[in-house]
Order: structure tokens, then C-alpha cells, then sequence
């Protein structure tokens, strides 16, 4: 009986090529995911409604402290989460709070969907973070805007608020994250507001009081890739306009 015999070169050059085949097949799947996310990111623009806050629970953004000192920060984004759900948030935001201890806002909210929610405009003060201070690449920064109340961000705030999951609704560390929409709208929002990354932090991060914690469960990593993404695309299409007097100068608007 004639015995089979193992052809090695045969065998070897069999193996190498299947290995390549295989790279190269994995390289261009990668290249088709990453194209995918790509047009994804580039395409993507969020659903955006406005539902005002009522004027009890924002005021306006003070050009000087209490001790008549200028201010002039640039905005930072304060990302937090609601705990209960966008609708009821919403609720007590539209609310009249003639008592000071109660008023509260963000300037917008991101619900499930990945529909933000404009609340207050961005030229006035959202009351989200009392007592709180941010440090960044410029030092230390915090503002008093009241003789009661201690410094705080909120006069140089952009607030953002992601909706909690339903298993969140309570007091616990952790809860399942957030939806593939939310991180979207908000790194599109923040990109949107030209808000740089060095400016942007939690509300858990500019919090003195040590008792906020949101938002939990926020995958930063994720987050932080998406804003630099959204950021590149803003940037691009802002270099890619004429500026405004070139364009009034143009055709006819
Ligand atoms: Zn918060």
C-alpha cells in the first residue's frame, strides 16, 4: 500500500498563502467598518426641539461677579444625566419655582433617541451646578454671582443632561450607559458649539459639595473619540465657508 506522504514545501507555501489571504481579508473589512462609521459620523445630524424653560429657573449670564470683577471664561460643557425620565425632567423645568432653593435647569437634554432638547439658550445662565469649580489648562475657575450662594460654573456653563436609563432611575453607582444616539447628539452638540475638549467636563468633575456622582456609567473613552471625530468634520466645514462678509459681497442671499 502506498503510504501518503507529507509534500512540505507544498504544505508551507499553502499555510502562507492562506495566511495572507486572510489579512488582507481582514484589512479590508476594517477598511469597509471604518468607511461605515465614517459616513455615519459625517451623515449624521440629530432630531432638535425646543421646550423652554420657564424664566424662574434660569437668568442671565453676568458680565461681572459680586465684587465687580469682569468675567470672561469661555463656555465649558457640563455633561449630567436626569435620573428620572426626559418627560418628567422637562415637567419641573417648565415649572414656576419662585423659591430660589428649587430652581434648577440645563440648557439642553438628550433623550433616549438621541432628540435633543433645547431649554435654555445659550446666552443665558442654566442653573446646573451650584457650588462648583472647574479646573482646566487656564487654572482655576469659578464665579460668585450671588451673596448667598458659593462660586460657581454656572455663569460660564453650557449644561447638557443625557437621559438616564430606566434602571437608573435611583441612587445606585452604576446603570446600563447610555444609547449609541446619545454619545452621538452629544459629542454633535459640543462639536456644534465649537466647545474644545479641553473644556469639557462632568458634573461629578466640577462638583464641591461631594454628593454628585453623574453621569454614571458614561464611557468617556467612547465619548471622547466621537467629540474629536464631530470636532475634525466642524472644523472642516467652517475652514470650507467663505467668511460671512465674503459671502454678503457674493451672490445675492
Ligand atoms: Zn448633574
Amino acid at each position: 500500500m502506498r503510504r501518503f506522504k507529507l509534500n512540505l514545501p507544498f504544505f508551507r507555501g499553502l499555510m502562507l498563502f492562506l495566511a495572507a489571504f486572510f489579512c488582507v481579508l481582514a484589512l479590508q473589512v476594517n477598511a469597509v467598518n471604518s468607511q461605515t462609521v465614517h459616513s455615519e459620523i459625517a451623515s449624521y445630524r440629530p432630531i432638535e426641539v425646543w421646550r423652554a424653560a420657564h424664566p424662574t429657573n434660569f437668568g442671565k449670564r453676568f458680565s461681572k461677579d459680586i465684587y465687580g470683577k469682569p468675567t470672561n471664561n469661555a463656555l465649558v460643557a457640563v455633561i449630567h444625566e436626569t435620573v428620572i425620565s426626559a418627560t418628567d425632567t422637562i415637567r419641573v423645568f417648565q415649572t414656576r419655582h419662585d423659591n430660589e432653593a428649587d430652581q434648577a435647569s440645563y440648557h439642553a437634554l438628550i433623550t433616549r433617541n438621541g432628540t435633543i432638547v433645547h431649554l435654555v439658550s445659550e446666552r443665558n445662565r442654566a442653573f446646573g451646578a451650584g457650588n462648583s469649580v472647574f479646573r482646566g489648562p487656564n487654572g482655576i475657575e469659578t464665579v460668585r454671582t450671588h451673596r448667598i450662594y458659593p462660586s460657581s460654573v454656572n455663569n460660564f456653563a453650557y449644561h447638557i443632561s443625557l437621559e438616564t436609563p430606566a434602571d437608573g432611575n435611583d441612587n445606585g453607582n452604576f446603570h446600563s450607559g447610555y444609547t449609541k444616539f446619545q454619545y452621538q447628539s452629544l459629542a454633535w452638540l459640543i462639536a456644534d458649539k465649537q466647545i474644545p475638549a479641553s473644556r469639557v467636563t462632568t458634573h461629578k468633575g466640577v462638583d464641591r459639595s461631594g454628593t454628585r456622582k453623574d453621569p454614571r456609567s458614561f464611557n468617556d473613552r467612547h465619548f471622547s473619540s466621537l467629540l474629536q471625530r464631530y470636532s475634525q468634520l466642524n472644523q472642516a466645514k467652517t475652514a470650507s465657508q467663505p467668511p460671512i462678509n465674503l459671502r454678503k459681497l457674493g451672490q445675492p442671499q
